[in-house]
Formats: C-alpha cells, structure tokens, sequence
C-alpha cells in the first residue's frame, strides 16, 4: 500500500524486514542441518532479494508518489485534475524486485488528459535497469506499461 512515511518509519521498517530474514535464515538452516554453504547462501540470496526489493519500494514510494494536496491544472482546459488513483509497476532490479506507485490524475472535462506529477520515484526508475510487464497506460518519462 502506498503512503508517505517519515524517515525513521522507513528505516525501522526496513531493519524490522531485516530481522525477519535473519530469522527465516535460522529457520531454514534448522531444517536443512546438513545444508553446504553454496545451498546456504543461495537460500540468502533468495531472501535478501525479496527483502531489498520490499526497502526499494519503501524508499522510493514512501518518500513520494506525486500525490497533491492541490490537484493539479489540466494542462489542457486549466480546471482542477482530480486524483484517480495510484497506478503502479513492477522494476525487476538487480537487488531484487519493487512495485513502484505513482498517483494518477485525470480531467473529467478533457477526454483522455491524464497526469503522473512528476517525482523522485519516476526519475529513479528512469535510471535503473528496469523491465516492465503488464498493461494499462504509460507513466511519464517510462517507456514501458503501467501495472
Ligand atoms: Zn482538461
């Protein structure tokens, strides 16, 4: 669920994903005793994936999502956009992968003008190494689909 979060909410959640990680990895190594370090670390990798892709999506969304308190003008009419909802996407990351959020704003008196306010999560995923799936419009400056 997308929402704003101070910093401090943000890092106690990561270090709380953190902690449930480590304790997973406990977990699987007293069932799998016998386990080589090449098996015991692919098991981390696989976890530390799932963790870092769910900070990602802390850091990213959490921080901003380009929702506006004052919707924003039509670029096209100038009358008041009201917010639609959040429309979000998969970036499969080299650290694992993050459902990005971003609100959406549409003008019910302009057939099809639509706006994504721009923000830090669209630009951050504009630089990663990103691949999209999925349909239902473009988010600015992206390439692919919206999820
Ligand atoms: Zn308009």
């Amino acid at each position: 669920m997308t929402r704003l979060k101070s910093r401090a909410q943000r890092q106690a959640e990561f270090l709380e994903a953190a902690a449930r990680m480590y304790s997973q990895l406990e977990d699987w190594y007293d069932t799998h005793p016998d386990a080589s370090f090449g098996e015991l670390e692919a098991e981390a990798r696989r976890q530390r994936r799932a963790v870092m892709g769910q900070a990602l999506a802390v850091l990213i969304n959490g921080r901003d999502t380009g929702y506006q308190l004052d919707p924003p003008t039509c670029p096209q009419c100038g009358q008041a956009m009201p917010f639609e909802r959040y429309r979000t996407w998969q970036v499969h990351g080299l650290e694992g992968d993050t459902e990005l959020s971003r609100a959406y704003y549409v003008c019910r008196a302009c057939d099809g003008q639509t706006l994504f306010p721009p923000g830090s999560e669209t630009a951050a995923a504009g630089r990663s190494l990103e691949r999209r799936r999925g349909a239902g419009g473009d988010a600015p400056g992206l390439a692919g689909p919206v999820v």
